[in-house]
């Protein structure tokens, strides 16, 4: 039998793919969650489309086990995995695979902080999450956000187009500063200030403590916010745990090869979890390519994974954006265009363009610079 680990884009795309080239295989999937099948980058646009938790779901696990000849096992984690005996502890069974399939995503880094509210900090990763955030989002009026990054900047933009009053906070001199060159952060953060948001920015916050029938953020050069409601968003961290404890290779991901292999030969990962030929490559396109190739390995036929050049689409409306970042370590150099509505950004070897960050009108130059970017892994 197959197993996979994790209902999430990776586990039901890795499914999906595998059944096209097997239909009758027996399959198991099982996850920590309910299993509904939903779109995650939809949760930080779901509060301009008034969208609530339930109409995120597409579909619920039974359908998609039906769909997928597959048992699925809802609300059960698994806590061991034993390669020897090529089998995993779940719920207090043990199921037997031939191979497995590691798609257990990422969790969210929790900020370092003091104070007496800290358990009050929302994250939203998971529709899971959105179910406990949605709620108290209609009582609140202003809302801090921890993480000047992609997930924070794009709830910060959800969240002000519903009318809610919004304080972004983080280290960084300008939003987005580990994906965007400085001059197109500051083109985003100028519109986003435009729809109302407020940066602090270069700063880190210390404490978090009720106060009345809210919040206070305290930051380290001595100000504060107050908030209703403070949602963090500094970062996800691969899941390895299961990894670990079965003493298969882990770096910031689990380690695999092109395909998707760990360092045991029975097992596989990709997503959020996975570390490929040295990439973490947490985005919807890469899991895509790795989950056609590894359906196809599942079923008998070892396929690699090719990943092309893959733009990644950020979700701020207030001033469009969409980024190629080059590959970790590419020599080259930005060369900045900045127009009066955006910001044209190739990073470049000489002639060769090896990454783009395009924001406003430029964003429409998207298909064609895509076409001269190598692959991320040919
Ligand atoms: C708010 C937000 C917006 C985003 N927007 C975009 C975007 O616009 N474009 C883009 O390309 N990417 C975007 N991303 C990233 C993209 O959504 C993720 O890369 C992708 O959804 C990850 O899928 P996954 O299956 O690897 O992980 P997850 O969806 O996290 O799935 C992990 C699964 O593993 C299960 N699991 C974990 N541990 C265990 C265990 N021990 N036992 C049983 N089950 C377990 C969980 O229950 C879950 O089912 C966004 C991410 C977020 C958070």
């Amino acid at each position: 039998m197959i197993i996979i680990i994790g209902t999430g884009l990776a586990g039901y795309s890795t499914a999906k793919e595998f059944r096209k080239h097997d239909k009758e295989s027996p399959l198991m999937l099982i996850t920590s969650d309910d299993g509904a099948n939903y779109s995650k980058p939809m949760l930080s646009n779901a509060l301009t489309k008034d969208k609530s938790p339930e109409s995120l779901a597409m579909q619920s696990a039974e359908k998609m086990a039906e769909t997928l000849n597959a048992t699925i096992k809802t609300e059960t984690q698994v806590t061991a995995i034993n390669p020897a005996q090529h089998s995993v502890t779940a719920g207090g069974e043990t199921y037997e695979y031939s191979k497995l399939v590691l798609a257990t995503g990422a969790n969210p880094i929790t900020p370092p902080l003091e104070g007496d509210a800290t358990d009050d900090i929302y994250t939203v990763n998971s529709l899971h999450h959105y179910r406990s955030f949605h709620p108290v989002v209609g009582d609140t009026e202003t809302i801090a956000i921890i993480g000047p990054g992609l997930i924070g900047c794009e709830f910060a933009n959800d969240l002000a187009n519903i009318g809610k009053t919004v304080h972004v906070v983080g280290p960084d001199k300008t939003p987005l500063s580990l994906l965007l060159p400085e001059t197109a952060g500051q083109a985003l953060q100028a519109d986003l200030e435009k729809q109302g948001i407020t940066f602090h920015l270069g700063v880190l916050p210390k404490a978090v403590n009720k106060k009345g029938n809210g919040y206070e953020l305290t930051l380290d050069n001595g100000d504060t916010i107050e908030a209703d409601t403070v949602l963090s968003a500094v970062g996800l961290r691969p899941n390895t745990e299961l990894a670990e404890m079965a003493d298969l290779h882990v770096e910031r991901g689990v380690i695999a090869n092109r395909l998707l292999q760990t360092s045991d030969p029975d097992i596989y990962t990709l997503g959020d979890s996975a570390q490929v030929e040295g990439r973490v490559l947490p985005y919807i396109m890469p899991i895509m390519h790795a989950a056609r190739a590894l359906g196809q390995t599942l079923a008998g036929t070892d396929t690699e994974v090719k990943y092309p050049a893959m733009p990644v689409v950020i979700k701020t409306p207030a001033h469009p954006i969409v980024i190629s970042a080059p590959a970790p370590g590419a020599e080259g150099e930005w060369d900045i265009e900045q127009r009066e509505d955006g910001v044209k950004a190739l990073f470049k070897n000489g002639d060769d363009l090896l990454g783009f960050a395009l924001t406003g009108s430029a964003v429409s130059e998207k298909q064609a610079l895509s076409k001269e970017l190598p692959p991320v892994m040919g």
